[in-house]
């Protein structure tokens, strides 16, 4: 169960690379850039590989494999998760790096791209073994991270407690206090308040912005919502809170549906006492499948990749998909959507809430001037209009979908920056 999580979160990953580099060859075309343009595009900066013994609780040294890849910097210093994985390799990293590059040039933050980690299951060791591992990990790289070269944070099987380390062990090789050297942290030790809820914060915000083009109207406007951990269920607790009727929504044991509208803080109690959404009260149980093909107004994938696909896209009846998870939708998938005429929100804009917050973590940090939640949520929703407001010209411009727009402007940006250096 535990391994088939972490090859869960894993493939999910790996399949939105794959999507984005699919479509990525479109917009190099589309964008006419030429092969010293690509070139500089398709190489990282800087990737590297670092070894290091960590003394274990059995007495015995082990060596463990760290890699770190910052891909482009040229927006601004790089930032990107750190990832623990037992399949973990450099050329995914790749990926996922550039992936980061794009979204922080996309949301328009000083970012450039990175990611790492180390080949390791967390599940395998103790407390102080995770510990020990990632201070060694951290004394590796030291020299080339930093708040002006490359900011980690978290991401799968890494959290706020391991973002501690990486604080601590820093600060120690440096012999000053340095919050801003990674985001994700702990809100006592500078990190955010809003975290937490941004993706889906930034999703909403998103998608209330594609509502304007609409007739839809708040309160007919009915949603599904897939997944129902930290990004569904606090979409559809804020959607709820908004007035928006939630018709239906699942976790991995299954689904619930009421065509008059879900009262989802009841569900979010009954799952905290069942552990599950299903057999709540005033409702019918569904599938996922079924979920996913309900009758509609809006479609929230917001649990795994590869979702809504050939075999069922046909069957989809929502105009809207607000894509909160990570390639929820096939390529296939994709296609049959945009001929259906289904308005299809990218998960690389749809879910770039969390990075944006993350800026902000790091601002806050470097400047020591902590803001309250409202001002974060108000540049969150500035910084996301501003976002959608780019890919909507572009879409509107170039008859595209949002997704290619999307990586359109990114690219465009980071060529750019390119350019204004004298790289190109
Ligand atoms: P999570 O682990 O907290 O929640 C996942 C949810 O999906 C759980 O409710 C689980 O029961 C449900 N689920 C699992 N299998 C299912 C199935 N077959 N059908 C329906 N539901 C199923 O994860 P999360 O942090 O909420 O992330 C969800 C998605 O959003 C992932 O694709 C993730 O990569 C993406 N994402 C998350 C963030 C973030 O800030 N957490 C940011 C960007 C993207």
């Amino acid at each position: 169960m535990i391994t088939n999580n972490i090859e869960r979160i894993h493939s999910e990953s790996v399949q939105t690379c794959n999507l984005c580099m699919m479509e990525m060859e479109n917009v190099y075309e589309n964008l006419s850039l030429s092969s010293e343009e690509t070139d500089l595009l398709d190489m990282p900066k800087r990737s590297f590989t670092v070894h290091f013994p960590v003394h274990m609780d059995s007495g015995k040294t082990k060596m463990f494999v760290g890699y770190r890849v910052q891909y482009n910097d040229a927006r601004g210093p790089t930032k990107g998760g750190i990832r623990y994985h037992p399949e973990l390799t450099l050329d995914t990293l790749n990926n996922f790096a550039f992936l980061m590059a794009i979204k922080c040039a996309l949301v328009d933050i000083p970012f450039g791209g990175a990611k790492g980690g180390i080949v390791v299951n967390t599940k395998e060791l103790s407390r102080g073994e995770l510990e020990r591992v990632t201070r060694a990990y951290i004394r590796e790289i030291s020299d080339y991270i930093g708040p002006f070269k490359d900011i980690p944070a978290p991401d799968a099987y890494t959290d706020k407690h391991i973002m501690v380390w990486i604080l601590d062990e820093f600060e120690k090789i440096k012999g000053k206090h340095v919050p801003s050297i990674v985001t994700g942290k702990p809100v006592e030790l500078g990190g955010s308040k809003v975290r937490k809820i941004a993706t889906s914060l930034g999703g909403i915000c998103i998608l209330e912005e594609a509502l304007k083009s609409t007739d839809l109207d708040k309160s007919t406007t009915s949603i599904a919502i897939q997944g129902f951990g930290n990004v569904g269920k606090n979409a559809a607790q804020i959607l709820y809170r908004e007035g928006y009727s939630i018709c239906a929504v699942s976790d991995s044991s299954g689904g619930i549906f009421n065509r008059g509208g879900l009262d989802i803080l009841k569900v979010i109690e009954h799952k905290k006492q069942t552990g599950t959404v299903t057999d709540f009260p005033d409702s019918k149980n569904i599938s996922n499948e079924e979920l996913l093909t309900t009758d509609c107004n809006i479609l929230i994938p917001a649990a795994l990749s590869r979702q809504i696909n050939q075999e069922n896209v046909r069957n989809i009846k929502a105009k809207i998909i607000l894509e909160l998870a990570n390639a929820p939708t096939t390529m296939d998938a994709n296609r049959l959507l945009v001929d259906q005429g289904v308005m299809v929100i990218p998960d690389i804009l749809a879910n770039a809430g969390g990075v944006v917050v993350s800026y902000f973590e790091w601002i806050q940090n470097l400047n020591q001037d902590y803001w309250d939640e409202e001002k974060v949520r108000e540049k969150l929703d500035k910084t996301m209009i501003n976002a959608f407001n780019s890919v909507n010209t572009i879409c509107a411009e170039e008859k595209c979908t949002m997704r290619r727009a999307a990586l359109q402007f990114a690219i465009k940006s980071i060529i750019h920056a390119e350019r204004l250096r004298g790289n190109l």
